[in-house]
């Protein structure tokens, strides 16, 4: 029988070993464990990928919108947007700075922040005199955020536009690539991620060079200009040489890898019963397919069905973070309203495997293993 696995990082690996071996062996071989050559010259393959003047890469994903947040002063008291349906991340990095996120619904076709309701919440904050200073757009599965309508918003209210982009690194927009989409972007090189290293690892991407000289300030504890001379109160989160070393390897494939996921996903698109809520597709704007993730109000008897016939899944997230223990009590849902596609799609996504390695066989299989459970359960 087959043997489907959710990510198939080792297939990828075996695709890559010569060059993955050279790469590490090159670092061990300098020694420059830290910001050693390997990390400026992938640095700068980041930028051109994302076609922007800079990226600065540092320690994880989480690292990368903390960093941001620190560049653009945000701290103590100040209001931060964020949509509720996301990996956890986007939340902690709102609060480890002292600011207060306040949280937005997102679209059950997309997945993502509803710029509606955002607008709609900072009419809110404004009228409670709190200080809206940033919103921070997920592109979740790796579909792009609506950018135009939010930046909009960012310049209608003077609020800075931080897109946490750790899951659609090489995805497009109105054929415009993620990392030029707004004044700065964050993703993250966790290995699950469609760009992932061996370990943790992200970066963060800008046009504005006073920007980019803070990041890379606030990357080594703060540092100035002179050695031991400390002028901001920074972290230690660079990126390691070998995980850039690693990221140089996995970049060759990278392309491939995407064009194979968009393959794929139009595949289960066409294929798996209508029954099914699927991912919207939208043109001029790609998704790197970070995953595949569709809605069934029988979730529970999908996925065991599905995982008695050994197709695993995954349900990302299954609580959105409005009504996370350690962040519920900054959403007061004072107008008695809840978030309510959040609350839906927390009850009824889950994820099925997309990955580059994933045979032709073996995606025959899933969806006639879905379309018979949509048979019996639907
Ligand atoms: C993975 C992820 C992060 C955090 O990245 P790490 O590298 O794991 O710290 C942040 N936001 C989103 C949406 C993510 O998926």
């Amino acid at each position: 029988m087959f043997n489907i696995k959710f990510l198939d990082l080792q297939k990828q690996k075996k695709s890559i070993q010569k060059q993955l071996d050279t790469n590490i062996k090159t670092v061990l071989e300098h020694s420059k464990f830290i910001m050693g050559p390997e990390v400026q010259e992938l640095e700068k393959k980041l930028k051109n990928i994302s076609n922007v003047k800079y990226a600065v890469s540092c320690a994880s994903g989480t690292d990368a919108l903390i960093l941001s947040m620190l560049a653009l002063n945000i701290g103590k008291g100040d209001i931060v947007f964020c949509p509720s349906f996301t990996f956890p991340a986007t939340a902690e990095a709102i609060l480890i700075t002292g600011a207060i996120p306040i949280f937005i619904d997102v679209s059950k076709e997309t997945f993502n922040i509803c710029y509606k309701e955002l607008e709609k919440e900072i009419e809110k904050s404004l009228k409670k005199k709190l200080k809206p200073k940033a919103i921070v757009a997920v592109d979740l599965f790796g579909l792009p955020a609506n950018y135009k309508r939010l930046n909009q918003i960012a310049k209608k209210y003077h609020l800075s536009l931080i897109a946490d982009a750790a899951q659609s690194y090489g995805a497009m927009y109105n054929s415009k690539k993620v990392g030029s989409l707004s004044k700065i972007t964050c993703t993250s090189f966790f290995p699950a991620k469609p760009l992932g290293c061996y370990g943790d690892g992200g970066a963060v991407f800008t046009d504005d060079l006073g920007i980019k000289e803070k990041l890379e300030s606030l990357r080594a504890h703060g540092k100035g200009k002179e050695k031991y001379q400390i002028v901001e109160m920074g972290l230690n989160s660079r990126l390691d040489t070998i995980q850039a070393a690693i990221l140089l390897a996995k970049l060759e494939i990278f392309n491939w890898e995407n064009m194979e996921r968009d393959r794929l996903a139009k595949i289960y698109s066409s294929e798996i019963s209508n029954n099914f809520k699927k991912p919207i597709m939208l043109s001029n704007t790609s998704s790197v397919w970070a995953q595949y993730t569709i809605q069934s109000i029988k979730r529970e008897k999908v996925i065991n069905f599905l995982n008695e016939k050994n197709i695993p899944t995954m349900i990302y997230y299954p609580v959105p973070m409005h009504r996370q223990p350690a962040y519920r009590k900054f959403f007061k849902g004072d107008q008695g309203g809840s978030l309510k596609n959040s609350d839906y799609l927390s009850d009824h996504v889950f994820s099925i495997p997309i990955h580059a390695y994933l045979s032709e066989l073996e995606q025959e299989y899933i969806i006639e293993k879905i379309n018979e459970a949509e048979k019996t359960f639907l």
